[in-house]
């Protein structure tokens, strides 16, 4: 740990699995680190993991301690997706074994646990400013009680979609498709039966919905759609009445979405820019996925191990690392562009539909799409 007027060297700025991951590893290099992180208010009800991902938490030193946890197996998933018959995916048939439903709150309290013991220092506060002085990161955090400046030899940016480090430093988002997702964790009335351990997507004119168990008498429901359906209070409503398999399946188990839905920001994007002097960007903050690709949390694990190998590797002199690093994640933004349009491609019930038109390429694109699209393939 640094003395009063040391700095770090390694400043990771957001405690999700992003950055926790590269907050671990940077630690297993032998830097001082500290993540400084403000407590996160998105609800994750109803993420999946796949089992590549828990070879990753293996890797890192927390697989088996995540696996003793019982996350809930995810056994199949149920798909109308470009026609009204449902196509059935069994996680038998899956060669690396079951996803599971994740429990995002768990899997952050054992990340930090590891990286606590490891000898890493967590500061909850939220980020105002960054600045380069003499070389050093100086970073203003406003803490519950008053406001810190920090020094830090680099900065690993892991503050999700909003990439709050990296864009101070002068990077811009590019995003390639905006949307938003609605969400809604709903319990199931008393002397229900246990819901059945698998998850349903279905394409619907307006965007898709995901159905899918969080506990064995809880469900949570999603609905990606085109960011002014939020601001309509009946965007879900019109989405159910257009389904048959999600009301369908919602209806069997009595679960009634009521309330005001969380809105998360499901936009697919990413930075001109995911690193620089002495800082780097990972997990969402580098490159926001497609929540359809339900890869978010693996591409946050990755990009956090080996985005912090390329920032200790900078630290101490050798570029190279970052300029790989920053390769790789243009490949994988290519990857998922193409594997993405296929998929959204597949769904041909509404060929007049702006949402459909727009993410199979087809639709007629505003100039600043254009713009963005030239930059991302
Ligand atoms: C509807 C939906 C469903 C999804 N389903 C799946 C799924 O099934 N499987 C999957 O793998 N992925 C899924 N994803 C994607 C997944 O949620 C993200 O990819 C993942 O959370 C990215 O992790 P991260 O650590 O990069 O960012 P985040 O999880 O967003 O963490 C960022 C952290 O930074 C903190 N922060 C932000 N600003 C500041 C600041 N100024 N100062 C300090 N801290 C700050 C935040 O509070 C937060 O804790 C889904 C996404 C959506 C929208």
């Amino acid at each position: 740990m640094p003395r009063t007027n040391d700095a770090w060297d390694v400043l990771v700025v957001g405690g999700g699995p992003a950055g926790l991951t590269a907050a671990i590893t940077s630690r297993q290099t032998g830097l001082s680190v500290a993540v400084a992180g403000a407590t996160d208010s998105a609800s994750h009800c109803g993420e999946t993991l796949s089992a590549s991902c828990l070879q990753l938490l293996t890797r890192l030193g927390i697989g088996d301690e995540f696996r003793c946890e019982h996350h809930l197996p995810l056994q199949g998933v149920r798909s109308a997706w470009g026609s009204n018959e449902v196509d059935e995916h069994s996680s038998l048939f899956n060669p690396y074994g079951e996803s599971v439903i994740l429990d995002r709150m768990r899997l952050g309290l054992r990340m930090e646990r590891l990286f606590r013991n490891e000898g890493g220092v967590v500061i909850e506060g939220r980020i105002q400013d960054v600045r380069v002085e003499r070389g050093e990161h100086l970073v203003t955090l406003r803490t519950r009680q008053d406001c810190q400046q920090i020094r830090a030899k680099a900065l690993i940016d892991a503050t999700g979609i909003a990439a709050r480090v990296a864009r101070r430093l002068g990077a811009q988002r590019i995003i390639q498709t905006r949307q938003v997702a609605l969400g809604w964790c709903i319990e199931a009335p008393p002397g229900t039966s246990d819901l059945p351990t698998t998850a349903i997507i279905e394409g619907v004119e307006s965007g898709w919905l995901f159905a899918v168990p969080v506990q064995r008498s809880r469900a949570a429901v999603w609905f990606v759609c085109d960011p002014v359906l939020a601001t309509q209070g009946d965007g879900l409503k019109r989405a159910l009445r257009e389904s048959r398999e999600v009301s369908r399946w919602l209806n069997c188990f009595d679960l009634v979405p009521t309330g005001e839905p969380a809105v998360r920001n499901a936009s697919v994007g990413r930075l001109d820019r995911v690193a620089g002097d002495g800082w780097v960007a990972v997990g969402d903050a580098a490159l926001s996925l497609d929540p359809l690709s339900s890869s978010g949390i693996t591409l946050a694990i990755l990009s956090g191990m080996h985005g912090a190998r390329a920032i200790a590797a900078s630290v101490a002199g050798n570029d190279d690392r970052l300029a790989e690093y920053v390769q790789t994640l243009q490949d994988a933004a290519k990857h998922h562009a193409k594997l993405r349009q296929q998929f959204y491609r597949a769904e041909r019930r509404w060929p007049n539909a702006d949402f459909w038109m727009n993410r199979q390429g087809l639709a007629r694109s505003t100039s600043e799409d254009r713009h963005d699209s030239r930059r991302w393939y």
